[in-house]
C-alpha cells in the first residue's frame, strides 16, 4: 500500500504514519525503507497517535527559533483599578493587606470569616478575592469550594487568590484543587501582591478576548502556513482539534499539579508534549510559552513556572478557539 502511495505523484510529499497490529521486524524495515514518519503499534493511545502526527508535521527549525518574544506579566503594565475582597481574620494583616492593596490603587472590602467570604464573594461584585486559608466559622478553602459551586449554576468566575501561612507545597495544590487560580504565602509582600495580580488579570483578559478580536493577529497561529502543510484538508484539522482538545485536557492538570509538587521532571515531560501537539498547528505562542516550561522543568527552576502556566493555559484555549474558528469559516 505504501509503495502504491509512494509511487502516486500527487501524494509525494505526504507523512505516512503505520498503524500496525503485530509489527514483525520484517515489516518494520520495509516501512523504514519507504520512509514512514512513525510506526505505531496497535493499541495505541490517542496522545501516542497526536505526537506521532505532530513529530511527522512538525517543521523543525521554523519553531526551533521563535520569532516573537514570549509573553512576560508585568506588574507595571497593570494599572486598572479593581474592586479587592480581602477575606482575613486576623485584624493585623487585614490592616497591612488593605493599605497594601489601597496603595496599589484598588478599592478593598474586608470579610472577617469564610462565611462572610462567602457571601460577599457570591453575592458581591467583585474582580479579585484574597482568600486567608485558617479562618473561623469557615476556613478558605471550603469556601472556595462552595463559591465555585454557586458559580457553576451563574457561569461567572471571580478569581480567587490563597493567602497562605504555609509554605508546604501540599498546601498550594490544595488550594488549586479547591478551585483557587492562585497563591501567595504570608507574611505577604506588596511586590508580591502586585505581581499576582497582573498575573491573575492577564489570564482574565485573555479569556475575555474575543477570538474575532484575535485574528489577524498571526500570534495565535500561521493559519496559511497550517493550511498549506494540511493541504486544506478541514477534516484533519477537525481530527487534530479534537485529540488536541482531550490531550491537553489530560495534560494541563497533570503540569499544574507537578508545579504545585516540585515534579521538575514531570513539568518537563508533559510540557514538552504539549509544545509538539501546539507546534502541529503551527502555533507560536502555545509553542513558545510550552517551550519555556518545559526549560524551566528541564533546569529544575520552577519559581516562575506557576506564571508560565497560566500563560500556557489562556494560549491553548486561544489556539483551541482560532482553530474552531477556521473551521467555522470553511
Ligand atoms: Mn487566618
Amino acid at each position: 500500500m505504501i509503495e502504491h502511495i509512494r509511487g502516486h505523484e500527487k501524494f509525494a510529499g505526504a507523512h505516512i504514519i503505520v498503524l500496525s497490529s503485530g509489527p514483525t521486524p520484517e515489516h518494520r524495515e520495509r516501512a523504514k525503507k519507504l520512509a514512514v514518519a512513525a510506526y505505531l503499534t496497535k493499541p495505541f493511545r490517542q496522545s501516542a497517535l497526536f505526537d506521532a502526527i505532530s513529530d511527522a508535521m512538525h517543521t523543525g527549525d521554523k519553531f526551533d527559533k521563535p520569532k516573537a518574544k514570549a509573553k512576560v506579566v508585568d506588574p507595571a503594565d497593570f494599572t486598572e483599578k479593581l474592586n479587592v475582597l480581602l477575606a482575613e481574620d486576623n485584624p493585623v494583616n487585614q490592616q497591612t493587606a488593605t493599605i497594601m492593596l489601597q496603595k496599589l490603587g484598588h478599592e478593598v472590602t474586608v470579610a472577617n470569616n469564610g462565611v462572610e467570604a462567602l457571601e460577599q464573594a457570591t453575592l458581591g461584585d467583585y474582580d479579585l478575592v484574597f482568600m486567608d486559608i485558617q479562618m473561623p466559622e469557615m476556613d478558605g478553602l471550603t469556601a472556595t469550594r462552595k463559591v465555585r459551586e454557586k458559580e457553576a449554576e451563574t457561569g461567572k468566575h471571580v478569581p480567587i487568590v490563597a493567602m497562605t501561612a504555609h509554605t508546604m507545597k501540599g498546601d498550594q495544590e490544595r488550594c488549586l484543587e479547591a478551585g483557587m487560580d492562585d497563591y501567595i504565602s504570608k507574611p505577604i509582600r506588596r511586590k508580591e501582591v502586585a505581581k499576582v495580580i497582573a498575573r491573575v488579570a492577564e489570564k482574565l483578559m485573555m479569556s475575555n478576548e474575543t477570538p474575532e478580536a484575535e485574528t489577524g493577529g498571526g500570534d495565535v497561529l500561521d493559519h496559511e502556513a497550517l493550511m498549506e502543510e494540511l493541504d486544506d484538508d478541514f477534516e484533519m484539522l477537525e481530527t487534530m482539534l479534537e485529540i488536541y482538545t482531550r490531550d491537553s485536557a489530560e495534560r494541563m492538570p497533570k503540569i499544574r499539579d507537578a508545579i504545585a509538587a516540585g515534579d521538575a521532571e514531570t513539568v518537563m515531560a508533559e510540557a514538552h508534549a504539549l509544545k509538539g501537539g501546539s507546534g502541529t498547528f503551527f502555533a507560536t505562542a502555545a509553542f513558545e510559552t510550552a517551550n519555556k516550561l518545559e526549560a524551566m522543568g528541564r533546569e529544575n527552576e520552577l519559581a516562575d513556572a506557576q506564571s508560565t502556566f497560566v500563560v500556557l493555559e489562556a494560549d491553548v484555549e486561544k489556539l483551541k478557539a482560532t482553530v474552531k474558528q477556521i473551521l467555522e469559516s470553511e
